[in-house]
């Protein structure tokens, strides 16, 4: 992210919600991004996954600027990067295979080689099994997990964490962190982002950590001397 900044306007009062965002991320980490409501978390979640576009500044992933993507090219853009929501949004009257399989699906795989890519990823998440079931018949764990193999099933560059937690129990948000720093192990070749209001999370997964506040990046560095600076 270069310059990153978003203004709205709330009648004739301009809003910053995001103020000139610059930052960096490493393939093979896990990237936290901490702040209070009204930080401008959820902002950044649209500009990066290309549902709102910056007022001003750039978001590049190897090089390449996807801001200036339009049309076509702004739908491929945006399998550059999978998002994870915070309550998995799975489509209710799909399979989980169908759920995982649909990115696929609108981008015209045949289902041959979906239903191949469809497995491997179940396996990924832990969900060998789970193929035919649907998503009540599952555990908010579960199908966190169902929307974390969808989020992968374009291959991503970043794979982009909206307050993944904040709707599970201390026990299942453990298993969700385990699986991601498990990903991460698996595909050095990936970015992760993890956009939370949790310290606790961020302390448990990530390599490197930023603070949001009003818009603006106040700290940021590797885990253990950003908490330390806090
Ligand atoms: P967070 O997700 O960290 O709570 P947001 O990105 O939702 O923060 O909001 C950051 C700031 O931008 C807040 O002051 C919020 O009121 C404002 N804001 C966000 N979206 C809009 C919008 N669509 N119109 C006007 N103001 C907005
Ligand atoms: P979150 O739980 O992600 O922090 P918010 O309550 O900040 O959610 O925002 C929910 C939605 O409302 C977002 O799409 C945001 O852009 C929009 N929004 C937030 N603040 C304002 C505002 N002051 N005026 C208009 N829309 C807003």
């Amino acid at each position: 992210m270069k310059d990153l900044t978003k203004v709205y306007f709330q009648g004739k009062r301009e809003v910053r919600a995001l103020d000139g965002v610059s930052l960096s991320v490493p393939s093979g980490s896990i990237h936290g991004i901490i702040g209070h409501s009204g930080a401008g978390k959820s902002t950044l979640v649209r500009c990066l996954t290309l549902l709102d576009r910056p007022t001003s500044g750039t978001v590049e992933i190897n090089g390449v600027d996807l801001t200036a993507a339009r049309s076509d090219a702004l739908r491929t853009a945006r399998r550059r990067i999978g998002l994870v929501f915070q309550q998995a949004n799975l489509f209710d009257s799909r399979t989980i295979a169908d759920n995982v399989g649909y990115p696929l699906e609108i981008t015209g795989v045949p289902p041959t080689d979906r239903e191949a890519k469809v497995a491997e990823l179940l396996r990924l998440v832990g969900l060998g099994d789970s193929g035919k079931a649907y998503p009540a018949q599952l555990s908010g764990g579960m199908r966190q997990r169902v929307g974390i193999a969808r989020a992968l099933a374009t291959d991503p560059d970043v794979l982009l964490f909206d307050e993944p937690t904040s709707a599970l129990d201390p026990r299942t948000t453990d298993e969700i962190l385990d699986l991601i720093v498990q990903l991460r192990n698996h595909r050095s070749d990936l970015v992760v982002l993890v956009i939370t209001h949790e310290m606790h999370v961020v302390k448990k997964i990530c390599d490197s950590v930023s603070l949001l506040d009003g818009g603006r990046v106040l700290e940021s560095g590797p885990l253990t001397e950003v908490v330390n600076r806090l």
